[in-house]
């Protein structure tokens, strides 16, 4: 069966801490250039830079993915994943619904922009979108369930906005994955024992570290339907049974950052 790379986690000039040229378009050309086969745009807490994404992907041979990287109640952060951008727009109206307004301080953050796929400034988003939403992580994963995505705990082996360092624990909610920066540890172990399936992405903020780290899965086709279908596989089938890295993850991982992201 073929193989496909996603990168699932990647910022663009919307999210306050990404480099201000990273649009859509230098996203969607690089992704190309560096044979991804599935690109999403998760930026923090807002999925509205998503128009130029399906347009840039599209003109790229690439299968976009829409979602936003939610800073949940918890201060977790967790990629929700959708199909399409009606979907996930849908849930950025909920997202935004309970969003605190507090304005972006321009000396800390660069401003939020919204673009269109010639690169061109449509507007800003004058209210901070990395905050804590409304949202907690059981229902937040209700929510996006309930609109076909996929819901992932990003970076759980990091220090800060993570799982492990909010919470100290993996609760028995059923994610579809858990995002992994690093391969696995005494620290990450403990997934293994929640047979849960890891995938890895670049959480890029700037253009260099594109798919830096990725997401491999096998499927009939490239979609985010053949991904899901991927990811439940591996699930049910239990991390305990997979061989050690690098020869198999489940949504295998390969290549690793030179800088640290
Ligand atoms: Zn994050
Ligand atoms: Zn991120």
């Amino acid at each position: 069966m073929p193989r496909y790379r996603a990168d699932l986690h990647v910022h663009s000039c919307l999210s306050p801490c990404a480099d201000i040229d990273v649009s859509p378009r230098t996203l969607a050309r690089r992704a190309a250039s560096l044979g991804l086969d599935m690109l999403a745009l998760t930026d923090h807490n807002s999925c509205a830079n998503g128009p130029a994404h399906q347009d840039c992907c599209r003109q790229e041979r690439i299968v976009p993915v829409f979602g936003m990287e939610l800073t949940t109640l918890e201060e977790v952060h967790c990629l929700c994943l959708f199909e399409d951008l009606d979907g996930a727009l849908d849930f950025q109206n909920l997202v935004y619904s309970g969003l605190s307004r507090f304005p972006v301080d321009e000396n800390f953050y660069y401003p939020q922009l919204l673009v269109n796929s010639q690169e061109e400034i449509l507007d800003q988003v004058y209210f901070l979108l990395t905050p804590a939403s409304a949202l907690d992580i059981s229902t937040a994963l209700s929510e996006v369930h309930q609109r076909g995505g996929i819901f992932v705990p990003a970076h759980i082996d990091k220090p800060r906005d993570s799982l492990f360092s909010q919470l100290g624990f993996l609760p028995t909610d059923p994610f579809d994955a858990v995002e992994i920066t690093l391969p696995p540890d005494e620290s990450t172990k403990r997934i293994r024992r929640g047979k849960l399936p890891f995938v890895a992405n670049s959480d890029c903020h700037i253009l260099e570290d594109l798919a830096q780290r990725y997401t491999e899965f096998e499927a009939e086709h490239c979609s985010f339907g053949e991904l899901k279908k991927a990811l439940a596989i591996a699930r049910a089938r239990g991390n305990d049974q997979l061989p050690q890295p690098p020869t198999n993850w489940v949504a295998g991982v390969w290549g690793f950052p030179s800088r640290k992201t």
